[in-house]
């Protein structure tokens, strides 16, 4: 009896302390064939090659979980200039982590070395700035961030490598940080989003003290570049859960530092609705395997706060059209303080926007010239998202649904006599020419 307790106890420190445990096939199920042959290709050669290499982290908790991993990474004791020389595609990558990127066709398998925690460089706050030590895989395990994360698995063995409970944090669908939390999140607060992003994205809880110093701690998010932020903003929003991942992340308190325009957002009238309809659309459409542009769902983040201003300026006074791109200078200028979106998703967003009024115009031949819009498709799927919450009329999305797909003369019939607003030809008129866009007559909408 006892020794059963002390056996049980010591299995326990095992776990929780750090100590190689080797899960059998038997146990996890996982055989070889279950990963990708630029996967085996890979940890095959660095094996060959006389050197440790494993899958590691979110690709052998996919796997444990039963999702297919969306990439695959491997950790190896050979260093980055091993490993470069082993894989004639390859190429280091890296100031902060040095990694190896080894090619295969349109896949990307990224390599690591093993990575000592002990002599990372922190700066005055404890957050991590460099990390080029290279240490066992004890090491590795350990500077991961979360216990399902630190999973080593060997596809020549079939066997997975856990130090820290991982695979039992798995069957518990529970998600743990790997030492105290609070001095993790404060080496990197990205972990507190990851926490929340991986936890709805896979359905797990987190642990109660893993959980506890989030809400105290989400401040530092402020001091995280807003480069790194983006990156994490991405995943979480073609995570197919982007909008349980949201709402949990209000939940923690973490959507100040992180997307400060999320709470404004919210106490809007239908601004809820509208989130909600746009970010299930797009998990829709990741779960349908259907593309989905982060242009559209940017434009439908900053959407209602475009809105707002829009409508103070031309309560003011400002006209129309130029008043929509002032109020998209000024939400861009907001947001780029925590969210610098890179100029090939802002670009789109703002087109985007900027179409909006356009589809107002249903006479002559603006219309066409609208359908011939490269952003066409993204523009009108906007529109009927505004259309579903009620910020459009819903007759104006049917009548473009119908007239994409009518022929010539079909939308011929179609065109509305008279312009979207009364009189709105002559003022135009009177402006004739002043701003040179062409496209005057989209001043009148809204
Ligand atoms: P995803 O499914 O979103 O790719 P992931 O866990 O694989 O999730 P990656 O960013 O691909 O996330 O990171 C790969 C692995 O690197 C993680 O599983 C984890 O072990 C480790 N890792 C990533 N980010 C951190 C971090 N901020 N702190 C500590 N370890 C990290
Ligand atoms: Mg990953």
């Amino acid at each position: 009896m006892i020794r059963k307790l002390i056996g049980r106890v010591l299995r326990l420190k095992k776990h929780h302390g750090g100590g190689r445990v080797v899960i059998p096939l038997k146990r996890h199920g996982i055989h070889r064939n279950r990963l990708p042959s630029f996967a085996l290709k890979t940890t095959d050669t660095l094996q060959a090659a006389g050197f440790e290499a494993f899958v590691v982290g979110g690709a052998v908790r996919d796997l444990l979980l039963g999702k297919d991993p969306k990439d695959f990474d491997v950790a190896t004791s050979a260093t980055p200039e091993e490993v470069h020389k082993l894989f004639r595609r390859s190429r280091i990558i890296g100031r902060r982590f040095r990694l190896v990127h080894v090619l295969y066709g349109d896949e990307t398998v990224e390599v690591s070395t093993f990575r000592g925690s002990g002599e990372s460089l922190t700066d005055a706050a404890g957050r991590i700035i460099r990390d080029n030590t290279w240490g066992s895989q004890e090491d590795d395990a350990k500077r991961r961030d979360f216990t399902v994360n630190a999973l080593f698995y060997d596809p020549n063995r079939e066997e997975i490598i856990d130090y820290h409970g991982g695979v039992a944090d798995i069957e518990k669908k529970c998600m743990t940080m790997i030492g105290p939390p609070a001095v993790r999140y404060r080496e990197d607060p990205v972990r507190m989003l990851r926490a929340v992003r991986l936890a709805a994205k896979l359905g797990l809880s987190i642990d109660a003290t893993t959980r506890k110093p989030i809400r105290e701690l989400a401040n530092l998010l402020e001091n995280v570049p807003s480069s790194r932020l983006f990156d994490e903003m991405l995943k979480l929003l073609f995570s197919g859960q982007s909008w349980a991942c949201l709402m949990q992340l209000r939940d923690e308190g973490l959507h100040h530092g992180f997307f400060p325009l999320l709470d404004k957002m919210m106490k809007m009238p239908q601004g809820e609705a509208f989130l909600k309809t746009a970010l299930q659309n797009t998990d829709k459409r990741i779960s349908e395997d259907k593309p989905v542009s982060a242009g559209y769902v940017f434009a439908a983040l900053l959407w209602l706060e475009v809105l707002d201003n829009w409508e103070a300026r031309k309560k003011a006074g400002e006209k129309g059209m130029l008043a929509l791109f002032a109020a998209i200078d000024e939400v861009e200028a907001v947001q780029e303080q925590k969210l610098a979106i890179p100029r090939r998703y802002g670009t789109a967003m703002k087109e985007i926007w900027t179409l909006q009024p356009r589809f107002e115009q249903r006479a002559g031949i603006k219309p066409f010239r609208l359908l011939e819009s490269p952003r066409f498709r993204a523009g009108y799927d906007f529109l009927c998202l505004r259309a579903s919450v009620g910020e459009v009329e819903q007759e104006m999305a049917d009548w473009w649904t119908e007239f994409q797909n009518a022929d010539n003369q079909r939308r011929e019939a179609m065109l509305l006599r008279a312009p979207a607003s009364e009189g709105g030809k002559k003022r135009r008129r009177r402006r004739g020419g002043a701003r040179g866009d062409g496209d005057g007559a989209a001043d009148e909408g809204q």
